[in-house]
């Protein structure tokens, strides 16, 4: 099938055309992310391949639908980004990749506490200009500390499994709880008690309308004083303005992000000699106490090797009919 892959990196295409070696589909690549000004680079394709920033609103799904595009093939997770309304209207198939590596994720989460904790971005500098000062460096034990995950998934599962390695307690907010995380020791709770008690909270659940803003001024209010709080999941559950007021007061004693909710404008690009205009964002940059990085949770070797399989293994289950096609469908 001759697909458009929009927002490619030089890694995407060398684990895709690894992969594709196999399915032998027709996949032109652009480095462009899909927005309504280059959504006509579809035409004559039949799918096209989107990642977490690409635009898939109302707006460009016409574009992509006028000129035949027939599946849109997402190499992600999350589809929170898609207006699957419209995309069923027009009659656009949406396939996703439901797990590629809950490790990736959960290990890098577990890098921005560890990080965190032990202040290892403020050591790094330091011992490099030859200040070999503790001053402002001491961490705590993980051990005994209680950890409060909101979505016990795929990823919040890994996660709580790495975490009982510590001898941390464990907390859990979920609407469907699991036995893995129960058999591990996990304690499920209502939301407000894992903030109340959580002295690490990490958020591992998916971005819908429910969920936005879930971290905002009033849990925030909730939480213990000097809370650590961790995103690596989607940047709208968090009301990063809320966040901020909660570092300036030290409630929040330590934030790590791997997602941004207004991220689409800066993250996977090298805006290094450009002036940042998000000044919610400057702002986050200047606490010694927070750890960005830039959506890279699912940047492993295996999960970009899982993510090109299943994209090209849904490519070819919507074209002859035969395998699995891992569908997102509007009423899910
Ligand atoms: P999953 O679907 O396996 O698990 C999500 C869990 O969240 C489910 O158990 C669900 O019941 C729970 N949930 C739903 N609503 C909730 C709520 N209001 N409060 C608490 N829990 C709720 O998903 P997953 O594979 O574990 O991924 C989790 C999230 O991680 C994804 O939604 C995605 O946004 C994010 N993610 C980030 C990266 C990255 O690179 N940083 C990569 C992959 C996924």
């Amino acid at each position: 099938m001759r697909v458009a892959v929009f927002s490619t990196k030089k890694y995407d295409r060398q684990f895709f055309d690894r992969a594709n070696e196999q399915a032998g589909h027709d996949l032109v690549f652009f480095e462009a992310r899909l927005t309504p000004e280059t959504s006509s680079l579809a035409d004559g394709f039949d799918g096209i391949c989107a990642f977490v920033n690409d635009q898939l609103d109302e707006e460009v799904l016409e574009v992509l639908a006028e000129r035949g595009v027939k599946l849109i093939a997402l190499r992600s997770a999350g589809f929170n980004h898609v207006d699957l309304k419209t995309a069923t209207r027009l009659g656009l198939k949406v396939a996703r990749v439901p797990a590629y590596s809950p490790f990736a994720v959960a290990e890098h989460t577990l890098a921005l506490i560890l990080a965190l904790n032990r202040k290892i971005h403020r050591a790094y500098n330091r011992v490099r200009e030859g200040n070999f000062s503790l001053d402002g460096l001491l961490g705590f034990d993980m051990h005994g500390r209680t950890v409060g995950i909101v979505g016990t998934g795929k990823i919040g599962t890994v996660f709580a499994r790495l975490l009982s390695g510590f001898g941390c307690e464990l907390l859990a907010y979920d609407p469907y709880p699991n036995d893995d995380c129960r058999e591990l020791g996990v304690e499920y709770v209502e939301m407000k008690e894992l903030l109340r008690r959580s002295d690490i909270i990490s958020l591992h659940c998916p971005l819908h309308p429910e969920t936005h803003h879930l971290i905002d001024e009033a849990s925030v209010e909730e939480m213990k004083d000097g809370v650590m709080l961790i995103n690596t999941s989607r940047g709208g559950l968090v009301d990063t303005a809320a966040v901020i007021s909660g570092l300036k007061s030290e409630k929040i004693g330590a934030l790590g992000l791997d997602v941004y909710e207004e991220e689409t404008e800066l993250f996977f690009e090298d805006l290094s000699d450009r002036v940042i205009r998000d000044d919610i964002f400057a702002r986050l940059l200047t606490f010694p106490n927070v750890i960005i990085t830039g959506h890279q949770g699912f940047f492993t070797q295996e999960a970009l090797h899982n993510i090109a399989q299943t994209t090209l293994s849904n490519i070819t289950a919507f074209e002859t009919g035969e395998g699995t096609l891992h569908a997102v469908d509007y009423d899910v």
